[in-house]
């Protein structure tokens, strides 16, 4: 027997910039008739992850504390509490990290990722999901069909933002979108875009060998930018996928401020333009274009109402295929290789195992 197994609740945790450690805290007590104990089982590793540990801090989120990294999570349930109705232990289910107040004007008009209280896991000072257990409501837990393994239910965390962009996109059937950046959220919201409906999915990325991916994983339509204009791209995308006057709608998924760019001049009068990559919190941008084409431009963060639910109908009636994805997979003691792998840009999603009970 190895020591994580007999560990009570071994956590990876983040201490500073590149520190990292291994620490046996307490199993978290249900604070809730509502709540479930989760035995983690299956962890991926996000962009927002590794840019913690590189930098100890994203925008106005600094690490002050040791904190536990990872978000994407799922697992099996080992308690539950007085109250819960809709789960059992030994249930499987897609773990949602983020446990809004219930009580704030923007949970109060039902979208709940926009509370002003979240306390979302991996974000100072909340502790993530890398750990033996967690805690959540049980209606932060969606229960895997049998026809889903949890592997595919830790890649939800990140087909639901790709479920929230692109209902903020408004996506409808026959439609043409271009998304920017062929990173996991980009090529998940090709895959729900399609599933929307969307004819047409040009997917735009610097690496061509993330294109190559993504022509075998979702769309035979991919772009290279090349180092000119921005409307001088925008015109080439335009003629090469025969996208006409423009594109109806353009996700940006990869934070770039030249994708911003493209992305305006790609669309068509009226188009719509949702942000869901997070790059550099300041950059010019071509708001004539904006204002002359009339475009509709939103944010999208994280997911709210419905979308965990909808990312799991997706995956297990066949329109979704996220395995595909699912490129590695390490033991829980390995975390920090993951780390190293994820920003090195190898493979599309590293999983991290956890510590069976
Ligand atoms: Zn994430
Ligand atoms: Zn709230």
């Amino acid at each position: 027997m190895t020591s994580s197994q007999t560990s009570q609740n071994l956590s990876f945790v983040l201490e500073g910039i590149h520190k990292v450690k291994f620490e046996d805290r307490p199993v978290p007590e249900l604070k809730n008739p509502h709540d479930v104990l989760i035995n983690v089982k299956y962890t991926g590793i996000c962009g927002s992850d590794v840019h913690y540990w590189e930098h100890g801090s994203i925008g106005n989120f600094v690490v002050k504390e040791p904190m536990v990294l990872g978000h994407e999570s799922a697992g099996v349930i080992t308690q539950v509490g007085s109250a819960v109705t809709s789960l059992k232990v030994g249930d499987r289910v897609a773990m949602e990290p983020g446990i809004c107040c219930r009580r704030c004007p923007p949970c109060k008009s039902g979208k709940y990722n926009l509370c002003e209280n979240m306390e979302f896991a991996a974000t100072p000072p909340f502790d993530g999901t890398l750990a033996k257990y967690y805690v959540l409501p049980e209606d932060f837990c969606y229960k895997l069909p049998e026809s889903m393994s949890l592997q595919e239910g830790a890649l939800m965390e990140p087909l639901s933002v790709a479920v929230h962009i692109v209902r903020q996109a408004r996506v409808s059937p026959g439609q043409s979108v271009v998304v920017f950046g062929a990173g996991p959220v980009g090529l998940l919201c090709c895959a729900v875009a399609k599933a929307f409906g969307a004819t047409k999915v040009v997917v735009v990325d610097i690496q061509q060998s993330r294109l190559d991916f993504a022509k075998e994983y979702v769309t035979p339509l991919t772009f290279v930018p090349g180092k000119v204009a921005a409307t001088e791209n925008a015109e080439r995308m335009r003629q090469e996928h025969g996208l006409g006057v423009g594109a109806d709608v353009a996700i940006d998924a990869s934070g770039a401020e030249p994708s911003v760019h493209t992305g305006i001049h790609v669309l068509r009068n009226g188009g719509t333009y949702v942000q869901g990559g997070m790059g550099r919190s300041e950059i010019q941008f071509p708001i004539m274009a904006a204002c002359s084409k009339e475009l509709t431009l939103r944010g999208s963060f994280r997911y709210g109402s419905g979308d965990y639910k909808l990312a799991v109908e997706l995956v297990s009636t066949g329109r979704v295929n996220v395995k595909k994805l699912i490129t590695g997979t390490v033991k829980f003691e390995e975390a920090e290789s993951a780390f190293k792998d994820v920003k090195q840009g190898k493979g599309i999603k590293t999983l991290i195992a956890g510590i069976d009970v």
